[in-house]
């Protein structure tokens, strides 16, 4: 290959085509659009481990805060609690014991978006995303760039294992295999039921501005490097600040299938109501599962939740199998019952 192409050649279009485009062309880049309430209640859901993030978000907005930062404090609450083994400190690590945290962040009023994945030693990647969002033109950094943006902050490197979730890889690691080096301990953890967890939490406030976030410790003993839906863009939190926001919890590679966020966020455009739309996209989810991932009776074998707020503050969620959210709809926080398809056995 000569090094000589030019640009024209590069990006592939013709002399002509050059000319045609340059000729100005009226194009509506507006995204269509559905009718909702102009009149704004200021609202906060979240994941049901979210209920004191719901509460925080929700003093922030109303002392007139930002939806973003407010929904950064809130889940701050989670990621530094050592007992939330989902979350940031104290979040389970991968199988070689190395916690690796995704976060992702949206923020309707200035269209912006920002992430980090496989980020090690900070315990709080909520904010780094949101440095990402708010001083790059980048959307996404991963593993040891992302962690040396966060040190160029100031963020000091830390051991995110606690005592208790050592405990927990060490047992796995123990157990995992019965022909491995490793001689298998006592262990009350039902093997099998792999630990999972996650908060995502969206935010309105009273002039319906919206903003967006999920953080996470991913999938506990994942293989190092791997990103869950979390830090994706329309897949782990989704925001369009003409419409509402939307944000998982559950199997991550289950979402990323679908961008599940972005298209409860579509579904809602459509005109369907948050819970509506949250079902919706698990339909479309079970479409997409392949056989080695159901129950012979058809049952997935695994779990997926959407949340959802639309920009009136109309919210709800729904999950393939029971479960709960937590929200605040601007006069108290409380744990709702989330929509679902499969009864648990
Ligand atoms: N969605 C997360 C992930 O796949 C895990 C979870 O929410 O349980 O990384």
């Amino acid at each position: 290959m000569t090094d000589s192409f030019s640009r024209r050649e590069f990006l592939g279009v013709s002399g002509a085509a050059v000319t045609a485009l340059a000729v100005p062309v009226s194009v509506d880049t507006s995204a269509p659009a559905v009718h909702i309430p102009k009149a704004a209640r200021p609202a906060a859901i979240s994941s049901s481990n979210g209920l004191g993030a719901v509460a925080r978000a929700m003093e922030a907005v109303m002392a007139g805060e930002d939806t973003l930062d407010a929904a950064v404090e809130g889940v701050k609450i989670q990621e530094l609690d050592p007992t939330d083994m989902s979350v940031g400190y104290g979040g389970l690590p991968n199988e070689e014991g190395v916690v690796q945290l995704d976060a992702s962040c949206m923020h309707g009023p200035s269209k912006r978006a920002g992430a980090v994945a496989a980020l090690e030693g900070i315990k709080t990647p909520s904010e780094i995303a949101r440095l990402v969002l708010k001083y790059t033109d980048h959307i996404m950094l991963v593993g040891e760039g992302a962690k040396r943006f966060a040190l160029s902050y100031g963020y000091e490197e830390e051991d995110l294992m606690t005592p208790a979730s050592r405990e927990r890889w060490l047992r796995w690691r123990a157990n995992r295999g019965a022909h491995d080096d490793w001689l298998d301990v006592e262990d009350d953890d039902p093997l099998g039921q792999r630990p999972t967890g996650t908060i995502n939490l969206n935010v309105v406030n009273a002039a319906g501005d919206v903003s967006s976030i999920t953080t996470t410790s991913g999938l506990a003993w994942k293989i190092p490097g791997r990103a869950g839906d979390s830090p994706i863009i329309g897949a782990g939190q989704y925001t369009d600040n003409a419409i509402g926001a939307a944000g998982s919890t559950g199997r991550g590679e289950s979402n990323i299938m679908v961008c599940g966020a972005f298209l409860t966020v579509e579904f809602m455009r459509q005109g369907m109501a948050p819970t509506d739309a949250c079902r919706a996209t698990l339909q479309r989810v079970m479409a997409l599962t392949e056989p080695r991932l159901l129950h012979p009776d058809g049952r997935p074998r695994f779990s997926l939740n959407f949340y959802a707020v639309n920009k009136a503050g109309d919210f709800g969620g729904a999950g393939l199998y029971p479960g709960r959210f937590a929200a605040h709809d601007g006069r108290d926080a409380a744990h709702h019952d989330l929509a679902y398809f499969y009864e648990r056995q």
